[in-house]
């Protein structure tokens, strides 16, 4: 490893979620990309919040940086604009309802890879899931539910990516998620390949 204490970290949210009452004014692009605490890390800003308005200057803010160009995807509604839009990545909200479960099938099509967001601050049903989903086990909801119990039966069926979720400078961590994957026999899905290859350049 070179600076990073993580080998990936794909769910950091910056200033560009500008309605999440949790994140700070000092929790910008270019303090995540000086701190880098992961090797390879994605930025996740609430699609809902910047994508009409600012989805050219995000993109080329956060590639200035070196940073990979995500979006956090809030269900079923969102899902047509932001499959319309080129990202590196999805992470998606997907709610125990069949729309949202559809919306899972219309990114995965996008050919960019879609992760689904703690599903266990959401009750997705794992086994509603296409398996070419990566399902994410996030720093700041694991400890919330029993993940033996929600993520054992799964955990062969799925490939699995690790997340801190920052919204703050002090969230850039991820070790309770790491101890629940140790814990579950699980090993983390490195996407560095995957996200070389389609690596968005309206920039
Ligand atoms: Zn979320
Ligand atoms: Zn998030």
């Amino acid at each position: 490893m070179q600076n990073g204490t993580y080998p990936q970290d794909l769910h950091v949210h910056t200033i560009y979620s500008r309605d999440d009452s949790a994140v700070v004014p000092a929790q910008t692009p270019e303090l995540i990309a000086r701190v880098r605490h992961a090797e390879l890390i994605g930025i996740s800003d609430h699609f809902e919040h910047f994508a009409d308005r600012e989805y050219d200057h995000y993109v080329r803010h956060l590639r200035s940086l070196d940073l990979f160009v995500g979006t956090e995807v809030d269900g079923a509604p969102s899902v047509g604009f932001a499959a319309s839009l080129a990202f590196d990545y999805y992470i998606y909200h997907c709610r125990d309802r069949a729309e949202d479960y559809r919306g899972v099938e219309r990114l995965l099509a996008t050919g960019r890879p879609v992760i689904i967001a703690h599903p266990n601050a959401l009750d997705t049903q794992l086994d509603c899931l296409p398996p070419e989903c990566l399902v994410e086990i996030n720093n700041r909801y694991i400890w919330r539910c029993d993940w033996m119990q929600f993520y054992a039966p799964f955990k062969d069926r799925f490939r699995f990516v690790i997340s801190s979720d920052a919204h703050q400078p002090q969230w850039l961590g991820q070790s309770v998620a790491r101890r629940a994957a140790l814990e579950l026999g699980v090993e983390e899905s490195l996407l560095v390949n995957e996200l070389g290859k389609v690596a968005v350049t309206n920039a």
